[in-house]
């Protein structure tokens, strides 16, 4: 393929915007895409702007992958302890306080951090 002004010159890539095949001296490179013209540039950012914003909404890639994720660490740790705790309970007949509570609390973080993400959603 070949730059679509210079006929000449070979394509080193493709405008992300409208598909034209642009050379070195015509690419507009913007870390995120390449684009022929500014126009073709502001195109693409919109796109950029909206495809980043529906991908924070959506939980995918950054730093806020990670929430989910702790929320189901805590709520499994609130499960497997006060589980625990309640099964030898029954067993035994004395409750584990330390297994009890610390089930409680891990099921009190989860729910923390799941309104911290719900929080975090509906300002973006
Ligand atoms: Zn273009
Ligand atoms: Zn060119």
């Amino acid at each position: 393929m070949n730059c679509f002004n210079h006929h000449s010159n070979a394509a080193i890539a493709i405008c992300k915007s409208c598909g034209k095949g642009v050379c070195q001296s015509c690419a507009i490179d913007k870390g995120f895409a390449v684009a022929c013209s500014d126009s073709c540039m502001s195109e693409a950012a919109d796109t950029h702007t909206m495809t980043s914003r529906a991908k924070r909404m959506y939980g995918l890639g950054g730093a806020k992958k990670v929430f989910p994720l702790t929320v189901a660490m805590w709520a499994i740790f609130g499960l497997l302890f006060s589980g625990l705790g309640v099964y030898r309970f029954i067993k035994s007949g004395t409750p584990e306080w330390f297994l009890l509570l610390f089930g409680a609390a891990a099921f009190f973080l989860a729910i923390a951090t799941y309104r911290r993400v719900k929080a975090l959603e509906l300002n973006c």
